[in-house]
């Protein structure tokens, strides 16, 4: 008896909210039609609408929006 509450105290999630973890999980990727998700950037337009490009590899943005690429473009000046 006392080992299982044990186990259950040493539970590193206990009470994980996965529908908050989903929310967060979906906030930048596009649902597919096939069910599938799609990375997209975080960026947004001028007109402050999301940006929605395909991001860069390993980056939450597209190479629009991308910080170290704009620093790269400052520093070249
Ligand atoms: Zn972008």
């Amino acid at each position: 008896m006392e080992t299982r509450a044990k186990s259950i105290m040493n539970h590193p999630y206990p009470e994980f909210d996965f529908d908050d973890a989903s929310v967060q999980w979906r906030a930048n990727k596009r649902r597919l039609p096939n069910g599938c998700y799609q990375y997209i950037c975080m960026g947004k337009t001028k007109t402050g609408k999301p940006c929605n490009r395909n991001p860069l590899i390993g980056e939450n943005c597209c190479k629009n929006h991308n910080e170290s690429e704009n620093n790269t473009k400052t520093n070249k000046k």
